[in-house]
């Protein structure tokens, strides 16, 4: 196996992308991922079309969600996620939710809420985010998602509207 991780803690990616071919992106990022030394793949979910959030003049997004194990701390992962945004492209921008060839976030680590300037965890609006939640649940319906609850509950309280599952 790639990169086997025997100490390590189960953490969750949420892959997104709406520019220069999303599902290309989403592949690439995959394998991008899987290489971080450190990080070893447990789960990836089907990929998603979704209705862009804020600015509603760009493209739809194709989103996945990643499980992996890891030994790295949760800001050298985030660290070396920012690094796969930028070799693929990614320009930061001031706009909010504003198109982009790469986003990736950390969803969930272990079993940690994290509060710190760079990193909030579980991420921000996880909860309420369709897109994240059911590729979530495709890959850990059992998951408890660190002070909010079981992922069941939290998706039966979120209708997947415009989320279509491809494939
Ligand atoms: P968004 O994902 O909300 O569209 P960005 O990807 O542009 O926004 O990220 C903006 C900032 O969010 C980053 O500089 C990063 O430090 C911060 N951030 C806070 N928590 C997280 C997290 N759990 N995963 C990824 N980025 C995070
Ligand atoms: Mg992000």
């Amino acid at each position: 196996m790639k990169n086997p991780v025997t100490d390590g803690v189960v953490a969750y990616i949420g892959l997104g992308s709406n520019l220069a071919n999303p599902v290309e992106q989403i592949q690439a990022a995959r394998t991008a991922i899987t290489q971080i030394a450190g990080v070893q793949e447990l789960a990836f979910s089907s990929l998603y079309h979704s209705a862009p959030m804020g600015p509603q003049d760009q493209p739809d997004y194709v989103n996945a969600v990643m499980a992996i194990k890891t030994g790295l701390p949760p800001i050298a992962l985030l660290r070396c996620l920012q690094r796969i945004e930028n070799a693929q492209g990614r320009v930061r921008k001031s706009e909010r939710w504003g198109a982009r060839t790469l986003d990736l976030d950390v969803l969930i680590y272990g079993d940690q809420i994290i509060e710190l300037p760079d990193l909030i965890v579980p991420h921000t609006g996880l909860a309420e985010r369709a897109f994240v939640l059911y590729p979530l649940y495709e890959i850990a319906p059992q998951l408890l998602v660190p002070g909010k609850g079981n992922i069941a509950s939290l998706l039966d309280q979120c209708p997947m509207n415009e989320l279509k599952r491809l494939g």
